[in-house]
């Protein structure tokens, strides 16, 4: 096991982000593979966690569920704009932005004109992908802020890996937490976050503001440039042995 990571505990609350955390990148968002194994590790981690195991993501729940399929978990998508708490409950989350049609529009005509470029409706936010030309990023980047508009109150523009995402102002990962501690089987657990880029922060940032009898949250971050996150594991392949290592620690035998 890592001597980087805490020692898992079956109190934890544990939210997972997906893309550049628990799966490696793809050349496209289609493209990823789900090792069966991992479908295997994080349907055990979560009766090991007394269910208290959440995908968060910025990919929809819809295309979550296809990703772990036959696994569904409790997951928030699109960065917390839908929410889904128990497996069988229905989504809640936020509305899509009133113009956001307009925005994807705008965004389908620039890729028209900048081949390799990838628009992924997701419903309720949109993501531009830019993997297959790096050399777009710039281009990318201000075609997605100038398709919301530079005064927009309702929608922004993140960065996220080899793509910009668009999705609600009101919705974010550290919201989606905070949603989930206040619901069982989450709440009164120590919040564990674990994810690799700029969206992540805000998750890193509330596992601090709920912590559980004086001790903080984790915050885990994948990948080779540590920034605020406490804990560190180098890969997407560390981070799911890590949690194969869990699995059989915690297993009952
Ligand atoms: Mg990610």
């Amino acid at each position: 096991m890592s001597p980087t990571l805490p020692e898992m505990r079956t109190d934890w609350a544990l939210f997972l982000d997906v893309d550049g955390t628990l799966l490696d990148f793809a050349i496209t968002p289609e493209a990823v593979e789900v090792p069966p194994d991992l479908i295997d590790n994080l349907g055990a981690l979560r009766r090991i966690l007394g269910g208290a195991l959440a995908l968060v993501s910025g990919r929809s729940i819809a295309a979550l569920d296809r990703l772990f399929a036959p696994l569904r978990l409790p997951a928030a998508g699109q960065h917390g704009a839908e929410l889904r708490n128990e497996v069988g409950s229905e989504m809640t989350g936020v509305a899509p932005p009133r113009h956001l049609a307009a925005v994807i529009a705008r965004l389908r005509d620039f890729a028209a004109n900048h081949p390799g470029i990838v628009v992924e409706d997701k419903g309720v936010s949109v993501a531009v992908h830019y993997r297959q030309v790096p050399r777009y990023r710039g281009a990318v980047e201000a075609a997605a802020r100038a398709a919301i508009g530079t005064d927009s109150t309702e929608m922004e523009v993140i960065p996220a890996a080899m793509a910009f995402d668009i999705k609600p102002r009101s919705a974010d990962k550290g919201q989606a937490l905070a949603w989930f501690m206040r619901r069982p089987p989450f709440a009164g657990r120590l919040p564990v976050f674990i994810g690799d880029d700029r969206t992540d922060e805000d998750g890193f940032a509330a596992v601090a503001a709920h912590g559980r009898e004086g001790r903080a949250g984790h915050a885990i971050q994948v990948g080779n440039r540590p920034r605020a996150a406490r804990w560190h594991i180098p890969a997407p392949a560390d981070l799911r042995r890590w949690l194969r290592d869990c699995v059989m620690t915690h297993a009952s035998p």
